[in-house]
């Protein structure tokens, strides 16, 4: 194809799947990437020499024949190829006609964590500046935003406190639940591996007996959805059994007494009765955690997706909080972010309804003030629709018109089905991606986009480092990067955005955004490991672990907040006797629209399964390999067995990243309703072999 570049090109760059941020040299030759190999160990803080399986083989999608080359424009239902002047000029007719017609509010945009910092700023620039619609939202609403919000009531920030490497790497003590850390954060699970190894201990709180339970001092069942329980009963029993670091949360928390209260119901008794933990193991865990010099606390998924996300966000910091484990070395709050860039990208570049860049309040007249001064326009100054809220909006036809960067919401968003009907209701649909994916195929017009393979920029990984991305070959096609395509969607819209390249938008992102008021191109080029944020200004060298003085809020002391009980919204009965978990394995990512083109990876998981207990198999005459049906109250998939003894008989388990069997067809609509993150941890189901027919 024309302009791709001829010689071998090599780019020291970021990986492009997990929230790890593992660096590597990247080859490059006649627009084929050839290979990963280890690049400079200075410039490699999370990984040193190490990969994964994706980082190793997965940039394979980024060849693939079927990478979209030029925008395509919907006609009878059917793709025609056009020029990018064609389908950009539709793109901004039919969206100013919507708007025109049903207020700027009838139009969201969705951004994308797999994007840049520099290109999720500008996306919301975008919703915010050129559209003047506050409904922007990104896949970090699914994924990590009870987290977030959590983090912030207790915290101040809405982030990992410490390091992958000096700190995870080097702690005495571990909590991890609901982390598939092997499988989902391989070269991290690696690091906790080696350290337990030399005598670190580690508790392993799952439904599931995960691959790192192998590695755990103890390994200890629950029940899905009960995390609340058990966490305030270890906190509850540090407390009575006097283990709590007094000093620690009379000089930097407040709020003790209230949740010294709050936890008292949570007996080990109790425990048991909600969660399924043993006295045995609770008080073990607990006090080992308490006793031990650090601890790092960790989780992903399994904490966060659930109608009471936030709350157990809070069970957990809480339990960091009594022991005492912020604010130094080898210690911390640590949620394992998923995408590459969904710290940043999905977090810090505030591509959300109820956040400017920086976590910053859209309805404060100062912060207000501060971005219209910079774009000469005033961003709407109120929360719009969460990501949930807009498919119910679209539903209702009070969102008309969407323009979705790099997200395939017909196979994430949970109760699938009824997103699809919602995406059928559009007046207008605009996808820009780098494949047709699942969702693109509703599209009126698909706009080709370039892989971070192709460009420059920044991700920032899971411990809030900014790390360089670095084109190693160039685009397929007429494919741009996502930056290219917003300023010029933006100039035909009027607003002339001039950037000579993204570190110029950085400079802006610097203006803006308080916690990377250090971050500029410079700095990044000359500083192999990258920045941590905050970097308040130029002469700041970043924050290796965060509250070392102070929390971030004006008293600078941590919050309390205690997490009242809440379980599972739906429970199993006689209907649907099954509970249902969902997760990820190794071999793949998400939706899958990278991952499930690699041969490599599709060779070792070709299709999705669902996880059944020998026991359960038996019952319901169920074999090995065979296919079965999955049936919630939203809907039903078809599915292989894998009979294995990982989960309690009552407890199946389907991974999230296939469109033939996506689990998302049984998930329900429920939401946190501080966080907005949808229920997708627990569906009650039934499942019948498929017979003969
Ligand atoms: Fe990429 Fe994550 Fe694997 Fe590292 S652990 S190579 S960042 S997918």
């Amino acid at each position: 194809s024309t302009g791709r570049m001829k010689r071998v090109t090599k780019a020291e760059t970021t990986c492009q799947y997990c929230a790890v941020g593992c660096r590597f040299e990247l080859y490059g030759k006649d627009g084929e990437v050839l290979g990963v190999r280890p690049t400079d160990p200075e410039a490699t803080p999370a990984n040193d020499f190490s990969t994964c399986v994706k980082g190793k083989f997965g940039y394979e999608f980024v060849n693939s024949p079927n990478r979209l080359e030029t925008p395509l424009i919907k006609e009878d239902g059917e793709f025609r190829e056009a020029s990018w002047d064609e389908a950009l000029d539709l793109v901004v007719d039919r969206l100013s006609e919507i708007q025109d017609e049903h207020g700027d509010d009838s139009v969201a945009v969705t951004s994308s964590s797999k994007a840049t910092n520099e290109e999720n700023f500008l996306n919301q620039k975008f919703a915010r500046q050129v559209l003047n619609t506050p409904h922007v939202d990104n896949c970090a609403r699914l994924c990590h935003s009870s987290t977030v919000a959590g983090l912030k009531q207790t915290l101040g920030f809405g982030a990992m406190s410490n390091r992958i490497n000096e700190d995870i790497g080097e702690t005495d003590c571990y909590l991890i639940t609901g982390s598939n850390t092997t499988e989902s954060h391989p070269v991290l699970a690696t690091r906790i591996k080696q350290n337990v190894d030399e005598g670190a201990d580690l508790f392993v709180f799952e439904p599931r007996k995960i691959g790192l339970a192998e590695h755990a001092t103890q390994y200890t069942r629950t029940k899905p959805g009960e995390d609340i329980a058990w966490l305030n009963g270890m906190v509850r029993h540090i407390i009575e059994e006097d283990l709590h670091d007094e000093s620690f949360i009379e000089e930097r928390t407040k709020g003790f007494e209230e949740l010294k209260e709050k936890v008292e119901p949570f007996t080990p008794q109790k425990v048991e009765e909600l969660a399924g933990v043993s006295e045995e193991d609770l008080t073990n865990a607990a006090e080992t955690i308490a006793k031990a010099d650090s601890c790092i606390f960790g989780w992903a998924m399994g904490m966060t997706q659930h109608a009471h996300g936030t709350r157990n966000v809070l069970a957990i910091t809480n339990l960091a909080l009594v022991t005492g484990n912020l604010g130094k070395p080898r210690a911390g709050v640590s949620p394992f972010r998923g995408q590459n860039n969904v710290q940043g990208g999905g977090g810090d570049m505030g591509p959300a309804p109820h956040n400017l860049p920086g976590y910053q309040d859209p309805t404060d007249e100062d912060v207000l003030e501060k971005f219209e001064s910079e774009w000469g326009v005033r961003p709407p100054d109120r929360v719009g629709l969460r990501l949930p809220e807009q498919y119910e909006a679209m539903d209702d036809g009070n969102i008309r018109g969407m323009y979705i960067m790099g997200e395939n919401p017909v196979l994430s968003e949970p109760d699938i089905r009824d997103a699809e009907h919602a995406i059928e209701k559009l007046d207008f649909l605009v996808v820009q991606d780098i494949f047709l994916t699942e969702t693109a195929q509703f599209a009126d017009v698909v706009l080709p986009a370039a892989s971070a393979a192709e460009k420059y920029g920044t991700f920032t990984n899971t411990e809030r480092r900014i790390q360089m991305v670095r084109p190693a070959v160039s685009s397929p096609g007429e494919a741009r990067t996502d930056m290219d395509i917003l300023t010029d969607v933006a100039g035909r819209f009027g607003y002339e955005w001039e950037y000579d390249g993204p570190a110029d938008v950085m400079d802006e992102i610097s203006r803006l955004v308080p916690i990377y008021g250090g971050v500029n191109y410079d700095r990044l080029e000359s500083t192999p490991e990258g920045l941590q944020w905050p970097v308040w200004d130029d002469d700041h060298s970043g924050t290796p672990y965060l509250y070392d003085e102070e929390f971030n809020f004006d008293d600078g002391l941590a919050r309390f907040v205690p997490a009242d009980y809440a379980g599972p919204v739906e429970m199993p009965d006689e209907q649907y006797p099954l509970m249902l978990t969902s997760g990820r394995v190794l071999y793949h990512w998400h939706t899958g629209t990278m991952t499930r083109r690699v041969e490599a990876l599709m060779h070792h998981v070709p299709e999705s399964f669902v996880t059944i207990h020998h026991k359960m198999a038996e019952d319901l005459g169920v074999e090995d390999g065979e296919y079965v049906r999955v049936e919630s109250r939203r809907g039903d998939i078809v599915v292989k067995a894998n009979v294995e003894d990982t989960a309690d008989p009552g407890v199946v388990f389907i991974p999230m990243h296939f469109a033939q069997g996506a689990i998302n067809e049984l998930t329900q609509h429920e939401l946190d309703p501080t966080s907005y993150i949808p229920e997708y941890k627990v569906t009650s189901v039934r499942i019948a072999p498929l017979g003969p027919d």
